[in-house]
């Protein structure tokens, strides 16, 4: 057996980290191509000085602990297991999505889930920022994170594209 095929099944890691930030973005796989290179090269985060937490809707449920209760606790529980286990953390990247396929899913069950009209759940996901970036500062201000907020819209023709505009947070 060659040493190529001894070595096969063997990767990489990195036993010594000191992780800068957590990172949460959607699995969505239109835009996986999009969101490590922006982690990566455009906010300078090379792989193991970030924690990804990719989940569908990405930062979006932090918009709702009142009518997302279970999903902003899964969030919550995560963020304090990060703060205690890496401590050198003290960024949250939070990105979400233009067209968030978990935000359809979220206006067909929640009964009102746009009835504000404050926009339509394309854009939904860029509108909550303002409100994730609040109630981040409200509930989550105990584990001494910055939070960094992002959306990302598809552009150029046929969606093959991916910018992110950066959302002001309040404060910092
Ligand atoms: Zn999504």
């Amino acid at each position: 057996m060659s040493e190529a095929q001894v070595h096969a099944n063997v990767y990489e890691a990195m036993p010594h980290v000191h992780p800068e930030a957590v990172v949460v973005y959607c699995g969505d796989p239109r835009l996986q191509t999009a969101f490590v290179p922006f982690v990566e090269q455009g906010l300078h985060l090379a792989r193991g000085h970030y924690i990804p937490m990719v989940v569908g809707g990405g930062a979006g449920v932090l918009a709702y602990p009142e009518k997302l209760p279970k999903e902003f606790k899964f969030l919550k529980d995560r963020f304090e297991l990060i703060h205690r286990a890496f401590p050198s953390v003290h960024r949250a990247v939070l990105i979400n999505h233009e067209d968030c396929i978990y935000y359809r899913l979220l206006a067909e069950r929640i009964p009102g889930f746009l009835a504000d009209g404050a926009s339509d759940v394309r854009d939904r996901p860029g509108v909550d920022l303002d409100r994730i970036a609040q109630i981040f500062q409200h509930r989550l201000l105990h584990l001494d994170l910055r939070p960094e907020l992002y959306y990302a819209r598809f552009t150029g023709d046929d969606h093959t594209q991916v910018t992110f505009d950066p959302v002001l947070v309040p404060g910092s």
